[in-house]
């Protein structure tokens, strides 16, 4: 249901970053200090909820079939900017993590939905026998897997 509004928080999130960076004194290096608590406690969230940038590249994506939209945030993720790169380091280690049910049916609606697993065989949501997307490094909490799970065997959850 968040995603629905993923939108309109991102434009809310990113108009105030936009204007602390603008008017604050400092006030890009206080968003710096402050994506670094916020990745700590929820990992990558700035880039798909915060971001000024974020906003204006999921307009530009919008028009793009899903294909060419999973492969673009596959390899813009990889790279981003300093608080992406620390806040996908911190993906590993964040208190609020996608966390798994045992109602898991093993349907792999979550993995076709995510751009990791799709381009890198190695990850999976589902799958205990390959590493966790949701804690790679460009994983950008999009919370698609855990929407598009059929009986809500996902969830994004404090420890
Ligand atoms: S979509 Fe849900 S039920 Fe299907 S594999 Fe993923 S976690 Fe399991
Ligand atoms: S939140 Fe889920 S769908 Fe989105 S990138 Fe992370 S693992 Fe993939």
């Amino acid at each position: 249901m968040i995603l629905k509004n993923q939108k309109t928080i991102q434009f809310i999130f990113a108009s105030i970053v936009f204007m602390v960076v603008s008017y604050v004194p400092n006030g890009l290096f206080y968003v710096f200090l402050f994506s670094i608590v916020l990745g700590a406690v929820f990992g990558k969230v700035f880039c798909t909820w915060m971001c000024p940038i974020g906003f204006f590249k999921s307009l530009m994506l919008r028009n793009l079939s899903e294909d060419e939209q999973k492969s673009h945030k596959f390899n813009y993720y990889k790279v981003g900017c300093p608080i992406s790169w620390i806040q996908g380091l911190l993906n590993k280690y964040s208190l609020f993590k996608i966390r798994k049910k045992d109602t898991c049916i093993s349907c792999g609606k979550c993995d076709k939905a995510c751009y990791i697993p799709t381009f890198d065989q190695t990850k999976s949501i589902y799958k205990s026998n390959k590493e966790s997307a949701h804690e790679a490094f460009n994983c950008s909490k999009c919370l698609k897997c855990v929407d598009v799970c059929p009986n809500n065997s996902l969830k994004y959850s404090f420890k």
